[in-house]
């Protein structure tokens, strides 16, 4: 067993969880994970550090100019998997490995970061910790959630948040990440470079009929919310199925009276629509509301339709793509580009310096379950693409 899928099941032990894991920000089992990193870091040589939001840094500081920065995250979600983000964090530490083995004298600092809170199944949060990385902070709606409480107990002080920016001294960010889609197993890929994070777009919706008699009500003049409701959910589903450059998603609905004998008077739900090229995601809103407003008409339902958040895709750095399929070349690997349709730290980073990421398949293309499982070929393979372009970028001058 290669020491970077031994290290795997070493870390999948701590917060184990039933069959998966459970790693939260601010937990004692997040805090273990991090002294387990930490450990290794230093066994390498590395300068470390738990900065002021809870991101595991190892720097080697070797060279000039700006650092090139590789890494992911170790928290999860509720009984996560083994392989999200800690793939991405084992590998980031065989890249040091292989470098300090064969000797290689680097030009610019190579660190390697496990960023705290990426998933925020705590608190709902979400990439805390590269947001206070980069300076991207909202310490207001953090307090609310209970952040700075839970960063006290932990020994932490959320009023130095602001500290945790070092960004400045990054010229580059690389993540290898499990693709948590099916696509690159269905195509028989071996590596996907990211082109880009989905931009993701959502709604909440309420289609306003009438609650009447289910059983005297004559079926030509009832306004039923639930039946408009039922409509869109279709339409949006199979445009996104004849133009497949979106994903269209309804996950809560629910209606009301909820009688077995009355007619669904109102139906409300939320609608995800997300794209990975900036020109499909700016033709969702009119697919959106042109659905809703449809609808609506031939139901004759009345319709309240509000945005509830919008994040326009985020593009990754092209060099560093090409960069990342020529080392998947050299390593032998076959090579798809493809968008993320999930959020990752790369996304944050990625606002201020050069970012890129590349995936492994994941079997069936599940994630964040216990079932979560990538073949440990595919691992290496990923690693040792991953060695081969850090390799580059380090033993060439930072900006
Ligand atoms: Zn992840």
């Amino acid at each position: 067993m290669s020491s970077l899928v031994a290290e795997l099941e070493d870390a999948a032990r701590i917060g184990a969880d039933e069959d998966g894991v459970s790693r939260f920000a601010w937990t004692p089992e997040l805090a273990q994970a991090n002294e387990w990193l930490l450990a290794r870091l230093d066994a390498l040589g590395l300068e470390t550090e738990v900065d002021a939001a809870g991101n595991v840094i190892g720097r080697w500081e070797e060279g000039e100019g700006t650092a090139v920065l590789v890494g992911s995250h170790l928290d999860t979600v509720p009984r996560g998997g083994r392989f999200d983000g800690a793939l991405g964090v084992l590998s980031a530490l065989e890249s040091v490995r292989s470098l300090r083995q064969e000797g290689v004298a680097l030009k610019r600092p190579l660190w390697v970061v496990s960023f705290n809170d990426e998933e925020g199944s705590r608190f709902q949060t979400g990439m805390l910790g590269s947001r206070a990385f980069v300076g991207d902070l909202d310490l207001d709606d953090w307090r609310k959630r209970g952040v700075d409480a839970a960063m006290s107990a932990a020994g932490f002080d959320f009023e130095r948040l602001p500290e945790a920016r070092a960004v400045d001294r990054v010229g580059a960010y690389l993540e290898l990440h499990i693709e948590q889609g099916p696509v690159l197993e269905q195509k028989g890929i071996d590596i996907g470079i990211v082109t880009g994070i989905a931009g993701m777009l959502g709604f909440r919706v309420r289609l306003i009929g009438e609650a009447n008699h289910a059983g005297t009500t004559p079926m030509a003049v009832r306004r039923d919310a639930l039946a408009g409701a039922a409509r869109v959910v279709l339409a949006l589903r199979e445009e996104a199925l004849k133009r497949g450059d979106i994903t269209a998603n309804v996950g809560v609905l629910t209606v009301t009276p909820g009688g077995f004998n009355v007619i669904p008077g109102v139906a409300e739900f939320t609608i995800d629509v997300r794209a990975g090229e900036p020109d499909a995601f700016s033709s969702l809103d009119d697919l959106v509301l042109e659905t809703l407003e449809r609808v609506a008409g031939d139901e004759q339902l009345g319709l309240e339709v509000s945005e509830t958040h919008r994040k326009p895709p985020t593009p990754l750095d092209s060099g560093l793509q090409d960069l990342l399929a020529e080392s998947a070349a050299e390593a032998g690997a076959s090579v798809c580009r493809m968008p993320s349709g999930a959020g990752h730290d790369a996304m944050v980073l990625a606002k201020r310096v050069p970012a890129a990421m590349l995936f492994v398949p994941s079997r069936r293309g599940i994630s964040h379950s216990p079932e979560e499982f990538t073949a440990p070929e595919h691992c290496e393979l990923g690693s040792r693409v991953l060695v081969r372009a850090v390799r580059r970028l380090v033993t060439k001058p930072g900006g």
